[in-house]
């Protein structure tokens, strides 16, 4: 894998046409403050995600993982969003990183390999959370991520072979070809070029803030431009992105003016990062009326229940535990729209909470959304497998009972079920 380098290639930058003409929307310096992710593209992110473990292998060495983190975190301490940013090192040769909707980073071991300084590694980081930052990939749908990573994956394996040991340069250079064929087709370039130029715009200024020296993206893409010039091969081969060369010129000319952001951050210091979010700690007043509240729901009286653990959101609204428990009485006495408006609200607070996916899944399928209800039941199951089985003997599932997705989630897929899922996860529909 020595000769063979591409440009970062992102999923997004194949997903879109263009119609207009392209301009940058961001002045120089400014960095954008998106909303946060909705669960629907927190959704389409998880999807991407075990689609591609599926393919390629987590790395192993937790030196890579460590010095991802180590950047990342840094990044992320001047990045205006909050939210969760879930990253995966993939044991890959590829020179690449790329995201997705819902804040999902992928790295290649190859990029890591090749970029030994943590400025370099710092430009290509910023530079895909600038593109969620830009929000570049929001009205994707899941058939397109689906087709691109699909390509996205062939042009791996096709690397891969072209690069081991036996292949000719020429054999190499036939091979980035064809893929370059297939990848025009995904795309209409100078939209997607304009938004790599975007990405690179305000990547630069937030390693800057983070204390990244941003010429270390023009010296990134003026060694890339050279390795590729090398090979023979064009190095505007992915057509999605601009040529290296003319990225470097890009990133160099905007970096004198990020210099002295880089140079107010280095005075100030390393920045201050962000705690992780403390587990709330309900009083022990909450916790009574807690208790109180689960055991009337066990009981059956779901409105003595509701009133409890809407006491509860009003006295502590950071109590997950309670809020799950009053989704669920929610839905028991019918105020479907109200619970489900609540779960999401849990999985954006944190994506892997599967017993608020299994119990949106409850929720959807109620309310007749029955994609949707598929949809977070795979990931609730993806989570915890355990969650396959249970759903197996679950009424609010019948409508979808008897379709080949439910059957192949519930029935491949699941693990037997070990001592009770989790404490919140209850039946809406007693039949
Ligand atoms: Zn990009």
């Amino acid at each position: 894998m020595k000769y063979v380098h591409l440009c970062i290639i992102t999923l997004w930058a194949l997903l879109l046409t263009a119609c207009s003409t392209p301009q940058i929307r961001f002045a120089p310096g400014e960095i954008p403050h998106p909303p946060p992710s909705t669960v629907e593209e927190i959704a389409a992110g998880e999807q991407v995600k075990s689609s591609f473990l599926k393919d390629i292998p987590l790395e192993e060495d937790p030196a890579y993982t460590k010095r991802v983190e180590r950047v990342l975190r840094r990044l992320l301490a001047v990045t205006p969003s909050s939210g969760h940013w879930p990253t995966y090192v993939l044991d890959h040769d590829l020179w690449n990183a790329m995201t997705t909707t819902g804040n999902y980073i992928f790295v290649f071991r190859g990029l890591l390999d090749d970029l030994k300084k943590d400025d370099e590694l710092a430009a290509v980081l910023a530079h895909e959370i600038s593109h969620r930052l830009a929000k570049h990939h929001e009205k994707t749908s899941e058939e397109k991520w689906k087709s691109a990573l699909r390509d996205l994956t062939t042009v791996a394996a096709g690397i891969l072979v072209a690069s081991s040991e036996h292949s000719t340069q020429r054999q190499v250079g036939e091979m980035m070809n064809t893929t370059h064929q297939v990848m025009s087709g995904l795309t209409t370039n100078p939209y997607s070029q304009t938004r790599e130029r975007e990405a690179d715009l305000v990547g630069l200024f937030l390693m800057a803030d983070a204390g990244y020296d941003p010429y270390a993206s023009a010296k990134l893409w003026r060694d890339q431009a050279e390795k590729t010039g090398a090979v023979g091969v064009s190095s505007a081969f992915f057509s999605t992105h601009p040529p290296s060369s003319e990225r470097s010129h890009f990133a160099f000319h905007h970096a004198e003016l990020a210099e002295k952001r880089y140079k107010q951050a280095k005075r100030r210091g390393p920045p201050k990062l962000k705690p992780p979010r403390k587990r709330y700690e309900p009083t022990y007043k909450q916790e009574m009326l807690y208790k109180q509240a689960f055991d009337l729901h066990r009981g059956g009286q779901y409105e003595d229940a509701l009133a409890k653990t809407k006491q509860l959101q009003r006295l502590a609204p950071r109590y997950d535990e309670a809020t799950s428990l009053h989704a669920v009485n929610l839905a028991k006495v019918g105020k479907l729209a109200e619970s489900e408006k609540l779960l999401k609200k849990l999985i954006m607070k944190n994506p892997h909470d599967s017993q608020a996916r299994y119990n949106l899944a409850c929720v959807s399928a109620l309310r007749g959304k029955k994609e949707y209800a598929l949809q977070h039941l795979d990931a609730a199951v993806d989570i915890d497998p355990g969650y396959g089985s249970f759903a197996r003997d679950d009424p609010d599932f019948s409508s979808l009972e008897n379709t080949p997705e439910f059957l192949s989630i519930t029935k491949e897929r699941s693990l037997p079920v070990e001592g009770e899922r989790g404490r919140n996860t209850f039946t809406i529909n007693n039949r």
